[in-house]
């Protein structure tokens, strides 16, 4: 038995990026959605995930009335440094492809989609427990268990599980596929205490592994180095960590590594992860529950992003037809961009990590792949129009 009973239009389990942006677009849309997550807002307030937005990212966040904050406070990067051999090369966004990306974190992003939602008066339920999601197929209801112990149901016309990569949702897609890839490494992140390095991201290839510059703020600054998945966080000491990155940067063209303290620490075990189709009856899959890429190339939050521009278009067409089976073309929409983001993540991954049995022609081939792409227009422009993302449609 439910201690309450809401009904809406459409239920949405997870209010990440996914869920949050999605309960806008609706909202914009004229759709009534209600939104529950097990999490905390001050916790997913507080996590350090992604944080680089595609050119077109910023556009949704400005152009649907989420906020502007992006442009006064975040960083437009016109290129990146794709760093080998001791050497950095720019790739010049601009210049190539005449678009940028956005240095913002994902916990800003997250702060003004749930000031949008609080702003238009929307329904997020946050820090709730032993979410429920049954009727999936022709009345679905969502159950949870709220702070105060009471148990709250939902029933929509539709769910939509934006509820990350452990997702609950995704088992409920009877019959769907499953595509994936495991990779021997993980990344070792860490934010720092420290000035920036450099003023865009740099991208470093060396003997020792992959290292990965990035930025926050005029004082705090986060860096990965690519380490093994079993490696705990724990026994890294911050003597210990800038040796490995110092040891990566390393070279001959007078780029200097500013150390700091090491306020954070974490091991990001990655892999690439498909599931078709994203739709099953009344259940719709978004953002990281549907897929997962490797960090490398900054596609996860920009997908979760792009999918429910999608699925929100498709919801609004569906309602309006009063026909459910209009949201079919979601899955094939959705999909042509995540397979090219695979695709990218998956290229930019294998291009720059060393496996540990790489042979020494790998290694050679690697340096071939990395010299012919800087030193090629064509090459440098794939990577510009990926990595900026491909236009939203
Ligand atoms: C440590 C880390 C670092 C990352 N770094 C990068 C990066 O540098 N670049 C990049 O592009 N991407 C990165 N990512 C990936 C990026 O953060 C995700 O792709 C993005 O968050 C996807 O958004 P989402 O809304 O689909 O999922 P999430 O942000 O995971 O949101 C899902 C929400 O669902 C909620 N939820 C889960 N289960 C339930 C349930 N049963 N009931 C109710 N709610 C539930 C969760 O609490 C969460 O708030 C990183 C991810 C991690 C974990």
């Amino acid at each position: 038995m439910s201690d309450t009973v809401t009904r809406t239009q459409v239920a949405i389990v997870g209010g990440g990026p996914a869920g949050l942006m999605l309960s806008h677009l609706l909202h914009v849309a004229g759709i009534e959605s209600v939104v529950v997550d097990n999490r905390t807002v001050e916790q997913i307030e507080t996590t350090h995930r992604a944080g680089i937005l595609e050119r077109d990212s910023v556009r949704l966040l400005v152009d649907t009335g989420v906020s502007d904050r992006v442009l006064r406070d975040g960083h437009e990067h016109e290129g990146i440094a794709l760093r080998f051999d001791g050497v950095s090369h720019r790739i010049d966004f601009q210049k190539l492809v005449g678009a940028s990306c956005w240095l913002y974190p994902q916990t800003e992003v997250f702060i003004d989609l749930h000031r949008a939602r609080t702003r238009d008066g929307g329904d997020l339920r946050y820090g709730i427990t032993d979410t429920e999601v049954t009727g999936v197929l022709d009345a679905p209801v969502v159950e949870y268990t709220a702070a105060d112990g009471t148990r709250n149901q939902i029933t929509a016309d539709l769910v939509v599980g934006a509820d990350g990569s452990r997702s609950i949702c995704r088992p409920l897609v009877a019959n769907a596929r499953q595509y994936f890839r495991e990779y021997p490494f993980a990344w070792f992140g860490v934010m720092v205490q420290a000035p920036p390095s450099a003023p865009e991201l740099i991208y470093n290839r060396s003997p020792q592994g992959f290292a990965l510059i990035s930025q926050r703020t005029d004082t705090v600054q986060r860096m990965y180095f690519q380490c093994d998945p079993t490696e705990d966080p724990a026994e890294w000491s911050d003597d210990r960590i800038w040796e490995q990155l110092h040891a990566r940067l390393a070279g001959h063209d007078g780029f200097r590594l500013i150390d700091g303290s090491v306020l954070e620490r974490t091991v990001l075990p990655f892999r690439s992860f498909v599931q078709a189709p994203m739709r099953h009856g009344r259940l719709l899959l978004a953002g990281d529950a549907g897929h997962t890429v490797p960090p490398t190339g900054a596609k996860g939050l920009n997908l979760a992003l792009a999918d429910v521009r999608v699925l929100a278009e498709e919801i609004e067409r569906a309602v309006g037809k009063g026909d459910d089976d209009a949201l079919d073309t979601y899955t094939e929409r959705a999909l042509s961009r995540v397979w090219k983001a695979q695709h990218f993540s998956y290229w930019m991954t294998t291009m720059l990590h060393n496996a540990s049995d790489v042979s020494e022609f790998d290694d050679q081939r690697q340096l071939g792949e990395l010299n012919s792409l800087v030193s090629s227009e064509a090459g440098s422009t794939y990577l510009a129009e990926g990595y900026t993302g491909w236009p939203h449609h």
